[in-house]
């Protein structure tokens, strides 16, 4: 018998979050490709307006975002009304689970979606139904398969991280169209603007419409502010306004408040890193495959790389890596034993991978 305090039921079997790691021993600067971060940073406007910021941060941050709401109104074309805006896109998804899910309610992703859906659906005490992803793609037949009369959400990622697949503007189209309307359908669209491919497209025309989609965005890829965590979801008024009702008043700070609005009006640094990963991406996928491993075909600012071979696993060319000072991302989190994720870098970083790759292949 034990009076110690007892968190909710299945609090304690959610397996913490493990990041991207960030340091090597006896490595003083590693290359950091972990976390599909910029490789460019953050740009010049977004770090002026950060410094900037410094005078004001003893105030509270403006709990409604106005100047940046109108920024992203503009920039998308989104009415203003209709956004809601998180600390990082991550807590826009733990908005909507904590708003929709009751206990015993559940959540339908795919195999390998984005852990961040899951965790704060588990801490509501719902169901998490992943939906087999065989060709590490989200399949729409699949999903719909899953959903039942307890599914409160759908989560697609397009594209999707960590295996670097989409779903064509068609798919995300019939997926909606054949799921019942009392169910949340969420694309996350984090990594939308490294998308190439035609039949790609946003959500936002098809959410603009419909009572159940909620589209979400980051400025942690493209705009390189990962670490002051803006994100936001494009709604259905009714479900903007109940997110409201939940979010805490100060959830987004003045810093970075004022550094998303800031890169907002980037242009060159978001076309600089869009043309990096744009540039990279293929050749890092060319080159890898020259190897002899596999490499998924990726829309976003990394690719995932296979390691099939029973001695040149991935653990190996992951120490192998390491002994360079190259830092990637293990993905067995997501069951995918046999994955590397590797971030988009620099010129110089994406060469040292490649010779390390290429020297790992040869051992
Ligand atoms: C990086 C990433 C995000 C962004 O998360 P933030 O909390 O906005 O930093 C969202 N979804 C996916 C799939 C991602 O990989």
């Amino acid at each position: 018998m034990t009076d110690a305090p007892a968190p909710k039921p299945g609090i304690l079997d959610i397996a913490p979050y493990v990041g991207g790691k960030s340091s090597i021993v006896g490595i003083a600067e590693p290359m950091k490709l972990s976390s599909n971060e910029n490789a460019l940073g953050a740009g010049s406007r977004a770090r002026e307006a950060f410094e900037a910021a410094v005078k004001n941060i003893h105030i509270y941050p403006d709990g409604r975002a106005t100047k940046l709401r109108a920024a992203v109104s503009e920039h998308h074309g989104l009415e203003p009304e209709r956004l809601i805006f998180g600390n990082g896109s991550d807590e826009v998804f733990a908005l909507l689970n904590q708003a929709y899910l009751t206990a015993g309610d559940n959540i339908v992703t795919g195999q390998y979606g984005f852990l961040a859906y899951r965790i704060s659906a588990l801490g509501c005490e719902a169901q998490v139904k992943l939906a087999p992803e065989p060709g590490y793609k989200a399949e729409v037949d699949a999903l719909l398969e899953q959903v039942d009369e307890r599914t409160k959400i759908v989560y697609v990622s397009n594209p999707s991280n960590p295996t670097g697949s989409y779903n064509s503007g068609e798919e995300i189209r019939r997926l909606h169209e054949a799921l019942p309307a009392h169910v949340l359908l969420v694309v996350d669209e984090a990594y939308a603007e490294f998308v190439t491919e035609a039949d790609w497209e946003t959500a936002f025309p098809l959410a603009r419409d419909a009572s159940n989609i909620v589209v979400t965005r980051t400025f942690s890829k493209i705009h390189g502010l990962g670490g002051l965590r803006i994100g936001f979801g494009y709604a259905p008024l009714a479900v903007a306004e109940a997110v409201d009702r939940i979010r805490l008043p100060f959830n987004v700070s003045v810093p970075g408040l004022d550094a998303a609005t800031a890169a907002l009006g980037d242009e060159a640094h978001q076309k600089a890193s869009r043309d990096l990963v744009q540039t990279w991406r293929p050749r890092l996928t060319q080159a890898i495959r020259g190897f002899g491993f596999e490499v998924l075909p990726s829309a976003g600012n990394f690719v995932l790389v296979l390691f099939r071979d029973e001695k040149r696993n991935a653990a190996a060319a992951s120490d192998y890596l390491n002994s360079k000072g190259i830092i990637v991302r293990p993905v067995g989190g997501y069951g995918i034993h046999d994955g590397l994720r590797i971030t988009v870098g620099t010129e110089d970083q994406n060469r040292a991978v490649l010779d390390a790759l290429s020297e790992f292949a040869a051992t």
